[in-house]
């Protein structure tokens, strides 16, 4: 199997062996990460005879394109690994006034006309997932195996490149790209910690990605020796905690990793991050019809997370034909917002961006599961 372009100690051992001067290995290096080229073809700083030899040994990307399913505000990419597997990572759009106009579920916004400002890119950490959430479409794909570091950052390379394609550079003559990357797509982070740790290094560097700490975030479902390794190794990125109910009982039958790591258990060591990081927590909890979204539970949320660093994202259920749960109605989310509010947390309701695309949060796989049901 070819090994990625991007490869640090790859290209750099091959370097050593076949005389390439540092400089080239440089030059390849802004060719990917900052002229955003993903085609051997397009890298016009590197010499013919550089690519053929590359050629023969690197490949650009770890995943291949298959799919691209476009609205206004999104685009969901559908990759396929080297091995056959199929991943999907999503690209959010954000327009300039986005944050002032009210939720609606109804009234999809019209985003014609408006400057794009923020792009985020949610990316994927394995295919499939092993934590089975009841309202998660990918949890139903079952877990195949985690992803490289290098599929993880393939997906945001790929995600550069079409955005160059789509709207061309900046007027100060800058190219636009994914601004923020959180992983909250396929697959649970902190089950793959040492691959996207190492993605995470590949983000952040000045050289390559050249992110911003605070633009990337991990979600994760609640795995206490993921969020001890955090702390331990000063991972110092925003964390997201899928909450998803305020009780263990709920939590349990939502989510069944909650069995493994227990919420009090859970809570205990989300306290010990917040100490050793100082890093506001996002709480995120999904607002399911009659099951998450009762005024009494929002009592009970007020309760579990007083004085604590927190936001709580409350996220409207994306319908999936095959799971049992219905989406809250405007009226009960604004209710459970405003019970939020008074308890003096600070409360964002997340806009559902990609369900006509099947790529909202908890459907990714879509495609997959449904030609399962028909097979
Ligand atoms: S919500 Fe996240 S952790 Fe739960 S099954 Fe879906 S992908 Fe896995």
């Amino acid at each position: 199997m070819k090994t990625p372009l991007f490869d640090t100690s790859a290209l750099q051992s091959r370097a050593t062996s076949h005389q390439l001067p540092p400089f080239k290995v440089k030059q390849i290096f802004f060719e990917l990460f900052k002229n955003q080229r993903i085609h051997r073809e397009e890298m016009t700083t590197l010499s013919k005879d550089l690519k053929a030899e590359l050629a023969q040994s690197f490949t650009p990307l770890s995943l291949s394109i298959i799919e691209t399913v476009k609205s206004d505000t999104t685009t969901k990419f559908v990759f396929q690994t080297l091995d056959g597997y199929i991943v999907e990572a999503m690209l959010m759009l954000h327009r300039q006034d986005e944050k002032y106009a009210p939720y609606s579920a109804t009234s999809p916004r019209k985003v014609a006309g408006r400057k794009l400002n923020r792009i985020t890119l949610c990316i994927s950490s394995q295919v499939g997932c092993p934590v089975n959430c009841l309202f998660c479409i990918t949890g139903k794909l079952g877990f195949t195996r985690n992803l490289s570091w290098d599929e993880i950052i393939s997906q945001i390379l790929y995600a550069n490149r079409r955005i160059q394609q789509q709207f061309g550079k900046k007027e100060d003559g800058s190219l636009r790209a994914v601004r923020n990357v959180v992983f909250m797509g396929m697959g649970e982070p902190l089950l793959n910690y040492d691959n996207v740790i190492q993605s995470i290094e590949i983000m952040l560097a000045q050289e390559r990605l050249s992110l911003g700490r605070r633009h990337i975030t991990i979600s994760t479902a609640g795995i206490i020796p993921g969020i001890k390794r955090l702390i331990a190794d000063k991972v110092q990125v925003k964390l997201a905690l899928s909450l998803h109910a305020p009780h263990q009982v709920l939590r349990e039958k939502l989510m069944p990793i909650a069995k493994a790591y227990p919420l009090p258990a859970l809570m205990e060591v989300i306290d010990e991050y917040v100490a050793a990081t100082d890093n506001r927590i996002f709480y995120e909890y999904i607002m399911i019809k009659g099951i998450t979204d009762t005024p009494a539970l929002a009592h009970e949320l007020v309760s579990l997370l007083a004085g604590r660093l927190a936001h709580v994202n409350l996220i409207p259920y994306n319908p999936n034909p095959v799971l049992d749960f219905l989406e809250s109605d405007v009226k009960n989310i604004q209710l459970f917002k405003q019970i939020l509010e008074k308890g003096w947390l600070t409360v964002t309701v997340r806009e559902s961006m990609g369900r006509e695309a099947k790529g909202a949060c908890g459907q990714l796989g879509w495609e997959n599961v449904k030609k399962r049901v028909s097979e």
